[in-house]
């Protein structure tokens, strides 16, 4: 496994895996690799010749109140599962060298990014979908991997790149879970242990919204209400939004009408913000 710094030489060994004729998948990640991001690195190796898992805390997808200075770092940990996992490059740039001192180029899509996470964290997906696009450019992949755990971002990046005709694939990997069903975060290591056992909630309350749409659940106001008392339940947390979202569009609905939708929810513990998510059949 090479461990590359710089953006340049980056480029320089995309170029050479392209006229190698290799099929390289990127992994893009903030470090503080799971198990999460470990299934992400087994599905790009499944479908490509070299993969690249970039570590990089991107400073624009952070609000200035957020946890930009405390967000977890072991690089050292980092590149021995890196390499344990057999990736082969591992792309770890510097800020600097990703935002020159006079950067000022950003990639804003315009509907989805303003509902749910975005409503709360008003910047945040013009940074990952800039440094997105940056990535792109920087390691060229054939295929880029992403988690559903963060189910807006995915619906963001897809959209945008189709809109910018960016010569990639975006494949979606599914949720990775703990064994009581927490999804696995880098910042569950924020929870004590009271909040850690009591964030199981969340996906008990998504498993809860499953069985009543399949029992004919359509009423959007009552599910949330429930599921919103259901996790209020364990420790008093606060609700950042309980939302049924129809997939195709990323937009809230008020009727469940789809064959699909997807329930989403944030959830404070403390300090500590999770989200998770369900794609939910109808039928
Ligand atoms: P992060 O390091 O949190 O920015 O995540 C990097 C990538 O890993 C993103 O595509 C996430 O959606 C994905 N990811 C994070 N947690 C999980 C999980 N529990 N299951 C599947 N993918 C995940």
């Amino acid at each position: 496994m090479r461990v590359v710094k710089s953006v340049v030489e980056m480029q320089h060994e995309a170029d050479r895996l392209r006229v190698e004729g290799k099929h390289i998948g990127l992994v893009p990640t903030m470090g503080y690799l799971h198990n999460g991001h470990l299934q992400l690195i087994e599905q790009a190796k499944r479908m490509c010749d070299a993969v690249i898992v970039s570590m990089f805390v991107n400073p624009t997808q952070f609000g200035p109140k957020e946890d930009f200075e405390r967000y977890p770092r072991d690089f050292e940990r980092d590149k021995s599962l890196a390499l344990r996992s057999e990736v082969d490059f591992l792309f770890n740039p510097e800020t600097k060298d990703m935002y020159v001192p006079d950067y000022g180029t950003y990639v804003e899509e315009q509907e989805a990014s303003h509902i749910l996470e975005g409503k709360i964290r008003p910047t945040h997906f013009r940074g990952v979908a800039t440094v997105v696009a940056k990535l792109l450019n920087i390691c060229k992949p054939h295929i880029a991997v992403f988690g559903q755990k963060d189910a807006q971002q995915v619906f963001i990046i897809k959209k945008m790149v189709r809109d910018l005709n960016f010569d990639v694939s975006v494949f979606v990997a599914p949720i990775v879970r703990e064994a009581d069903g927490l999804a696995m975060s880098s910042r569950n290591v924020y929870l004590s242990p009271e909040e850690r056992a009591n964030a199981t909630v969340l996906h008990e309350s998504l498993k809860y919204a499953e069985k009543k749409i399949k029992d004919g659940e359509r009423n959007v106001k009552n599910l949330q209400s429930q599921m919103q008392q259901m996790i209020r339940s364990k420790g008093a947390p606060s609700v950042d939004y309980v939302a049924v979202i129809d997939p195709e569009m990323f937009r809230e609905t008020d009727t469940i009408t789809k064959p699909t939708v997807l329930v989403a929810l944030a959830v404070r513990f403390g300090s500590t913000r999770l989200i998770d998510n369900a794609l939910i059949s109808t039928e």
